[in-house]
C-alpha cells in the first residue's frame, strides 16, 4: 500500500538510462534489461580476459557479466552502485551471473567467494563495499562459502581509475594480505570477484595474496571488463 503510494509522487526509474519504469519492468528498464553487453565469457576458457590474467597470475577460469566502456549502460550501472549507494545493483548482477555460472562445472567446484576489499579508510568514506551484494549472491547461487573480510588491504592506493598501468602496478604491489580468516576456511577453488577488471593489476595482486599460502585453484569473475 505504503510503495503503491509513495510510487505514484516518486515513481521508480532505471537507473541506467533514468527513464520511468513500467510497473510490470523491475530494476531497469527492458531495453536496458536486453541490451546490457553481455561477455559470456565464461562460455569460452580461453577468452580474452582469461589471457589477459595469465600473463599476471595463474588463474583456472575467469569471467566478466558485461563489457564496460566509457559511456555505455554498463558505465552508468557501475556509477550508480558505486557513488549512489544502489546495493540492489550489485546483487541483481550477482544473481543474473550466479545463475549461468551455476550450470558450468568448471565453475561448480567453487567452494568460497570472496571479493577484492577496499581499505579501511575508503570503506568508511563510503560506508560500504559496492562488490559484498555481488559476492554474496554469487556464493548463494554457486552453494559456495562467502567471506568478505578474507583478505584485508594493508596499504592505501590513490584512486586507480586516473593511474597508468605502470603506476597502478607499482601502487597495488602488496597491497593485499590475508586475514585470521584464512586459518579457519581452506578451499579448494576460490572465487575473487571485483566491480571492474581494466589491466588486472589489482586482481593479480590480490590473487597473489591467496596463491602464496597453498596450493589452490583460483578464479575470477567481475560485473565489468574493459579489455585494452
Ligand atoms: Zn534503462
Amino acid at each position: 500500500m505504503w510503495n503503491t503510494l509513495l510510487d505514484l509522487f516518486l515513481p521508480p526509474i532505471c537507473p541506467i538510462c533514468q527513464r520511468t519504469l513500467h510497473s510490470w519492468e523491475q530494476t531497469f528498464c527492458l531495453g536496458c534489461t536486453l541490451n546490457l553487453p553481455e561477455t559470456r565469457f565464461h562460455l569460452w576458457p580461453r577468452n580474452s580476459m582469461q589471457q589477459q590474467l595469465e600473463l599476471l597470475i595463474p588463474v583456472y577460469r575467469s569471467t566478466s557479466l558485461f563489457f564496460f566502456e566509457h559511456g555505455n549502460r554498463t558505465a552508468h550501472l557501475i556509477h550508480q552502485m558505486k557513488y549512489n549507494n544502489q546495493k540492489y545493483i550489485s546483487d541483481y548482477c550477482g544473481i543474473r551471473l550466479g545463475e549461468t555460472l551455476k550450470n558450468i562445472p568448471d565453475f561448480q567446484s567453487i567452494d568460497l567467494v570472496v571479493p577484492v576489499p577496499l581499505h579501511p579508510k575508503r570503506f568508511r568514506k563510503r560506508g560500504y563495499n559496492q562488490v559484498f551484494g555481488f559476492a554474496s549472491q554469487l556464493a548463494e547461487q554457486l552453494k559456495a562459502d562467502y567471506c568478505p573480510d578474507f583478505i584485508l588491504r594493508n596499504k592505501h592506493t590513490p584512486h586507480l581509475a586516473q593511474a597508468s598501468a605502470k603506476q597502478r602496478k607499482q601502487w597495488i604491489k602488496d597491497a593485499f594480505i590475508l586475514s585470521d580468516q584464512s586459518n579457519y576456511l581452506n578451499p579448494k577453488h576460490l572465487l575473487l570477484v571485483d566491480d571492474v577488471m581494466t589491466t588486472g593489476a589489482t586482481l593479480a595482486a590480490c590473487g597473489a595474496s591467496i596463491l602464496n599460502s597453498e596450493s589452490r585453484r583460483l578464479s575470477v569473475a567481475t560485473i565489468g571488463c574493459r579489455l585494452s
